[in-house]
């Protein structure tokens, strides 16, 4: 080979040894080269990442690796400050980047600001702080992880006046941070603290989203809840997921105690349970109550006049939640943790949060279970009444029954009597058995009467439905009250009843209505008063045809109140112990059945009867209105009664509708 060929040979070998010299060199991390380009380039990068990746846990370790690798430092770390005991603050190692086959210092690893470590200074200051030889730097947090190091720079990472923790940059070479490049790290900085800011927002926004959520859902399933004794402990059940806790309890106040209603970590259930605590002036419930906000003590050994039940493992921080509805404290949950000052201002609010959701949730429950007893209560009383009421109306019926036959005997033999010579022609004496004969009429009637009302009590009463022209019944009535009006100076009018049309009704049975109404109208329209009675046609309940007669009197009128309670059998509106006796006499009251037996043949007959007046007034005399609507159709064919024949609708039993 020639020397051309050698030399050209020399050439190529020096070309590729340079290049691949230069690659070395290139490759070599020498932060000062290019810096200004790399920094853009990085700060960019950065920006782009914090946009994608919003997750603190994956924000930090892109970040971290990204400056180490691409300038090619030994470590990169980013310390961030939290709270240490007693409320000093420490930094905590949230991630840390070494080159490949280096391990880098665990996360997790902490310094108190009191440590006099460099770090925190940079968080007090608020400046950077280069160390060209951290070996001869006594301010140096050592690690033994990162023995290699040789050169450091701390970089504060501040939000406006805030440092949030500090970006940690250490060399294996002895390293001079010139101006330049400190400037642009700490621009670096400036970035990665906003995307840790940024981060942690979203990281505190998207808790604050899934507590709400969780929140939202607990206090769902605790108002869909309404059994007190499944209630207080899901509430407990449920806060654990809220807030966590080793022990805690429902307490509803009780007069001058709270009563544990559920409790959760106890060690003796049976003891736990309806256990009383005596409240005491100035104890931390009526502390709560008067604070009317959450109150918790860091350490119970600490607090004054702290009591513990000596069965209970002692827990050194305890909270209480005051259980508010309707502006009341109603008790509390009281929470307790193992270690102390386990408690935050934070958990406090969000277990307040959750107490107004468990207040209501109670509150609910012990409605609900009050309601079911009271319904439980009312039906005992209501199966009561109605024993009493089926012992009133036997009674009734046997008494009737029992005075009848007497009464027709006494009757009979007034009636002999009367016509016996010698006292038939004796004015004092016919005076005399006349005024018997009244009396017993009377006490016929009222014999009459109860037995009505027993039978439409015990759905006995039979009735012969036929054709039935109102204008007649009606009549009948005014003809056999004629001299009861008269002797009353009273007027009565009937006005429209003969266009009315026939109905299918008992005759007897309506009499009797009308009988009542207008005897009432009689005895509570004063002397010279009017009645009237009116019929129409009309359309009834569910757009039946039906007639409706209306009996007016001008008399003493009824006090809305009473308009439906008349209707019920003994039910009078006066005194009984003004009571006067007498059938026609003004304001003679009766027995209180009269509109009793007018409402249930009424009813048996499907019809409406009610009453109208302005109100009782014996001045003015406002009078008052008793309506009566009948179906005209008959009751029997309406109601298709099972096996109703012609002969057997002549005399069914009523069938209460
Ligand atoms: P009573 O035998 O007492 O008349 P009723 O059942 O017939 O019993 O009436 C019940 C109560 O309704 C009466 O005591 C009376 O207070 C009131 N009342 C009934 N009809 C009238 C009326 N037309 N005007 C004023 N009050 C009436």
């Amino acid at each position: 080979m020639n020397t051309f060929w050698w030399l050209f040979l020399l050439v190529i070998v020096a070309s590729a040894a340079y290049l691949l010299g230069l690659r070395r060199v290139r490759s070599r991390p020498r932060p000062e080269n290019n810096i200004t380009l790399q920094h853009l380039q990085l700060g960019s990068e950065i920006a782009r990442q914090v946009s994608t990746v919003l997750m603190l846990q994956e924000l930090l370790p892109h970040v971290v690796h990204l400056i180490q690798q691409r300038f090619g430092f030994y470590f990169v770390g980013v310390w961030l400050v939290d709270e240490a005991e007693e409320g000093s603050q420490a930094l905590t190692l949230q991630v840390g980047s070494c080159p490949p086959g280096v391990e880098p210092p665990p996360q997790g690893t902490r310094y108190t600001f009191e440590s006099g470590s460099v770090l925190g200074q940079v968080c007090t200051r608020g400046v950077c702080f280069p160390l060209e030889d951290v070996r001869s730097a006594k301010e140096y947090p050592h690690l033994p992880e990162l023995s290699e190091a040789l050169s450091a720079l701390f970089l504060p990472l501040r939000m406006g006046d805030e440092v949030i923790g500090v970006l940690d940059i250490q060399h294996d070479t002895r390293h001079t941070f010139t101006p330049v490049e400190i400037m642009l790290l700490q621009g670096l900085a400036d970035q990665v603290a906003v995307a840790i800011r940024n981060a942690q927002l979203y990281e505190a926004e998207q808790q604050r989203r899934k507590l709400a959520e969780s929140l939202q859902k607990i206090g769902g399933e605790l108002a869909s809840s309404l059994d007190m004794r499944q209630v207080p402990q899901q509430i407990l059940e449920q806060l654990a997921a809220v807030v966590p806790y080793e022990r805690g309890s429902v307490m509803l106040q009780r007069d001058h105690e709270l009563e544990i209603i559920a409790q959760r970590g106890f060690p003796d259930n049976r003891r736990a349970l309806n256990l009383r605590v005596a409240i005491r002036e100035d104890d931390v419930f009526q502390q709560m109550v008067q604070a009317n906000r959450p109150i918790w003590v860091d350490d119970v050994t600490q607090a004054s006049g702290w009591q513990q039940l000596d069965w209970l493992p002692l827990n050194r921080s305890w909270m209480g939640v005051p259980l508010i509805t309707k502006n009341r404290v109603i008790g509390m949950i009281s929470l307790t943790r193992k270690e102390a000052a386990a408690f935050s201002e934070e958990d406090a609010a969000l277990v307040l949060t959750f107490a107004g959701q468990a207040a209501i949730a109670l509150e609910n429950a012990s409605l609900y279970d009050e309601i079911t007893r009271f319904n439980a209560e009312l039906e005992k009383a209501y199966h009561n009444l109605a024993r009493l009421d089926q012992a009133k109306a036997d009674f009734i019926e046997v008494a009737a029954h029992e005075l009848r036959t007497p009464l027709t005997v006494i009757k009979g033999y007034t009636q002999v009597l009367a016509s016996r010579p010698g006292v038939v022609d004796d004015p004092d004496s016919q005076i005399l058995l006349k005024s018997v004969m009244d009396g017993v009429n009377r006490l016929h009637e009222i014999i009459n009467s109860m037995l009505d009302v027993s039978k439409i009590d015990n759905q006995t009463l039979s009735m012969h439905i036929e054709p039935t022209w109102l204008h007649m019944v009606v009549r009948r009535v005014a003809g056999e009250l004629k001299e009861a009006l008269q002797e009353r100076n009273l007027t009565l009018t009937v006005e429209d009843l003969q266009e009315l049309p026939w109905i299918q009704a008992d005759s007897e049975l309506l009499y009797k209505v009308f009988y009542h109404l207008v005897v009432n109208a009689i005895k509570y329209t004063p002397d010279g008063g009017h009645i009237t009675i009116r019929g129409s046609k009309v359309l009834g309940d569910d757009n039946v045809p039906a007639v409706q007669i209306s009996v007016h009197d001008t008399g003493i009128g009824i006090d809305p109140a009473h308009h439906e309670l008349i209707f019920e059998k003994f039910y009078q509106t006066g005194k009984v112990s003004v009571h006067s006796s007498g059938r026609t006499k003004f304001k003679g009251g009766g027995p209180g059945l009269g509109l009793a037996i007018a409402s249930g043949i009424v009813r048996a007959h499907n019809g409406r009867i009610w009453a109208e007046s302005p109100g009782h007034d014996e001045e003015n005399l406002p009078g008052s209105t008793f309506y009566v609507q009948l179906p005209i159709k008959p009751v029997a064919e309406r109601y298709a009664l099972s096996g109703v024949d012609e002969k057997a609708q002549k005399g069914h039993s009523i069938l209460e509708t």
